[in-house]
Order: structure tokens, then sequence, then C-alpha cells
């Protein structure tokens, strides 16, 4: 699974760091970073919980 955060659309709620803070990150301009492009077989569920948690949909699996 692949994982990126569109930051034109993320508000920096601060969501997806909180359900999956081994993927997500809050930086220095308050919104959401990836720290791994590529999401590791256990984690992919998590980190499909943060995208569907996501209220402007910033976060694309594939
Ligand atoms: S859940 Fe969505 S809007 Fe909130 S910080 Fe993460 S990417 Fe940004």
């Amino acid at each position: 699974m692949k994982v990126k955060v569109n930051r034109d659309s993320c508000i920096g709620c601060g969501a997806c760091a909180a359900i999956c803070d081994e993927v997500f990150e809050i930086d220095d301009e308050g919104l959401s970073i990836t720290k791994k492009e590529v999401v590791e077989e256990d984690k992919k569920q998590e980190v499909q919980d943060a995208a569907d948690s996501c209220p402007t949909g910033a976060i694309e699996v594939e």
C-alpha cells in the first residue's frame, strides 16, 4: 500500500496522526506529512482508517 497526503486539502485536524502516528505526523506548518510512502502490511488497516477519518479526504491510498 502506498499513501500520500494532499497538503492543499489538509486542514491540520490531527486525526490521521492520532490514529496512526507511525505513518502520519503534523509538521511545523501545522499540516500532516507522511513519515513513509510505503506502508507495511500490519499498518494497512490503521492507514485506511486514517484516510476514512480525514474530514477533507486529503489522504490518498493505493
Ligand atoms: S486527518 Fe486529514 S485534514 Fe486532518 S491532519 Fe490528517 S490529512 Fe490533514
